[in-house]
């Protein structure tokens, strides 16, 4: 009996990405959350069953880039509502390179450690917890204030203990589309997309306003 490929459903990819992690990065972002946090950027994100493609495919996407990138990050949308999508690409990251492993999550740190310890093994730094639009947005890395930086491995730890809070974002072009990545500071993006409609474009975000950075 043949075994039933694993899927996942995949908003966006791309690389490279500096404003998701340190140095420059693979990005992947899971489709689907239903946490719903009030205030989400990435409300597109939202909805379940949409980008649905083998777990192989994304990989073989990934591995185009996995030999120059200096880490992988993972956000969303929520990963851990794919356990197993997120479980086999952290396993296969782990055992191409040794760039880090930060990973994005709107769920509790106690949920995570509770539920997932296994994945959590596979991860150098993770950000928890969900965005909540009055907590504020001063900290690197983090969408708003409440949010937790996990520093999980000795790699984690070198190279997010001290963050520069620099705020760059990832501007990517696609067609008539901007394509925004990274954590802009409050008011950014309504500034960015008033401009950017003056000259006929449209801007999409998956920052992560909400689940981190
Ligand atoms: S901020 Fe993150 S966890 Fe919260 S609803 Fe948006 S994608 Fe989901």
């Amino acid at each position: 009996m043949t075994a039933t490929p694993m899927l996942v459903n995949l908003s966006r990819l791309h690389f490279p990405v500096s404003s998701l992690g340190y140095g420059q990065r693979v990005a992947v972002w899971f489709q689907g959350c239903s946490l719903q946090c009030p205030g989400c950027v990435s409300q597109d994100t939202w909805e379940h069953g949409l980008g649905t493609m083998p777990l192989e495919g994304l990989v073989e996407q990934i591995a185009r880039w996995s030999d120059t990138a200096d880490g992988l990050t993972v956000s969303g949308g929520e990963p851990f509502e794919q356990p197993g999508a997120l479980r086999e690409l952290l396993l296969w990251w782990r055992q191409q390179q040794g760039g880090d492993v930060l990973v994005f999550s709107g769920l509790s740190w106690e949920l995570l450690q509770s539920t997932y310890p296994d994945i959590l093994a596979l991860i150098d730094v993770l950000v928890s917890d969900p965005f909540e639009a009055g907590a504020g947005q001063t900290l690197p890395l983090r969408g708003s204030d409440n949010q937790r930086l996990h520093c999980l491995t000795p790699l984690g730890q070198e190279r997010y203990r001290q963050i520069p809070d620099e705020r760059v974002l990832d501007v990517c072009l696609d067609g008539d589309k901007v394509w925004l990545a990274g954590i802009p500071r409050p008011g950014d993006l309504a500034k960015l997309r008033s401009q950017l409609q003056g000259l006929g474009l449209e801007l999409s975000t998956s920052d992560q306003a909400g689940c981190m950075p």
